[in-house]
């Protein structure tokens, strides 16, 4: 009897054993099986859409930057950020700025999405009496939408553009593309700053003292020309980094362009030379978020005044109806939780 007795102990004690294994290593199944959901969410993460709508728009100006040049330069491996958004961004060598390519009307039918005709600033000096730009700026309607805005230029003409109470923070930047770059980042530290021009002179500069060049296979560009466009290269490079590194990055789009090219020391004229400018639009995810808007462009090239309707659209502002710059960046449209591969 007691052995049987210590049997039954034991017989019991092992049953017990048994069962709390077994729901102990039912409680670890459990556990796991809760948790694959969990590492099941890493993929429905990815699958999520990125928001199409941009918290910060930067418009990068390179003057007299001259596409044919910069794709020799890039040809030679001398203009690597540019060259680095061949990939995943969207870049194109033959936009066109308007007639007379020069940097003060240009750059106000690139802020203003009008040409001359409309926007009236005809001259290309600084002349305080003739006061501001009467049309309406890229500036001013993202204002008017409670967006932070913000203009470095480091051409004292720009302030045509700074209309008052339009412009938040508005620097004319009398030092080189780096310094500029370097207040331009300060700015961008107040995350209210959702649009921002930064302008650089230096091509600009280059050109008309040395020469633009790349007129054709006779005429070399200027070393002082192509060191000007390799400086801008550099410290936008900069500027994309600090971005990148950014939280914001997803939610930023930086166009790069420019208000004219150049030929023997000058520009101004209806000359391919003198009107075709590059331009470019890169961000975190861009080709994910925006398919390139060819429809808009009804057959003709990229206007630089696409520039600011394309700025208001990734900031989901209507663009005047009246406007010639059309938005090139239309929104991929994908439904929460659809996988986008
Ligand atoms: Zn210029």
């Amino acid at each position: 009897m007691h052995s049987n007795k210590l049997n039954r102990f034991f017989l019991w004690s092992i049953v017990s054993l048994a069962l709390i294994a077994l729901g102990l290593g039912s409680y670890l199944s459990w556990t796991i099986s809760q948790r694959e959901p969990e590492s099941a969410q890493t993929p429905v993460e990815e699958r999520t859409p990125l928001p199409t709508k941009a918290s910060r728009v930067v418009i990068v100006s390179w003057d007299g930057a001259k596409p044919v040049v910069m794709k020799s330069l890039i040809d030679e491996g001398k203009l690597p950020t540019f060259a680095s958004l061949q990939v995943g961004s969207y870049v194109d060598f033959d936009a066109q700025t308007v007639v007379p390519s020069v940097t003060l009307p240009s750059h106000t039918s690139m802020l203003t999405g009008r040409p001359i005709s409309e926007h009236k600033i005809t001259w290309n000096d600084y002349q305080p009496e003739r006061g501001f730009v009467k049309s309406e700026t890229v500036f001013e309607l993202a204002k008017k939408q409670g967006i932070g805005t913000a203009m470095v230029a480091t051409k004292e003409k720009f302030a045509h553009l700074n209309k008052p109470e339009t412009i938040d923070h508005y620097f004319h930047e009398r030092g080189d593309a780096a310094t500029a770059t370097n207040r331009a980042l300060e700015i961008l530290e107040d995350t209210s700053v959702g649009l921002l021009f930064l302008h650089f002179k230096e091509p600009d500069a280059a050109g008309h003292a040395y020469g633009w060049g790349g007129g054709s296979k006779d005429e070399a560009s200027s070393q002082q020309y192509m060191a000007a466009l390799q400086e801008v290269d550099r410290v936008t490079g900069l500027l994309l980094a600090q971005l990148k590194s950014d939280d914001l990055w997803n939610q930023t789009v930086v166009i790069i362009t420019s208000d004219h090219g150049g030929k023997g020391k000058s520009h101004g004229s209806d000359s391919p030379e003198d009107t075709t400018v590059p331009w470019a639009a890169t961000g975190g995810g861009i080709q994910q978020k925006y398919q390139f808007a060819s429809s808009a462009l009804s057959g003709r090239s990229i206007s630089t005044m696409d520039t600011a309707a394309t700025a208001l659209s990734l900031l989901e502002i209507p663009v005047p109806t009246d406007w010639s710059g059309k938005n090139l960046l239309s929104k991929i449209e994908v439904p929460l939780g659809t996988p986008t591969q």
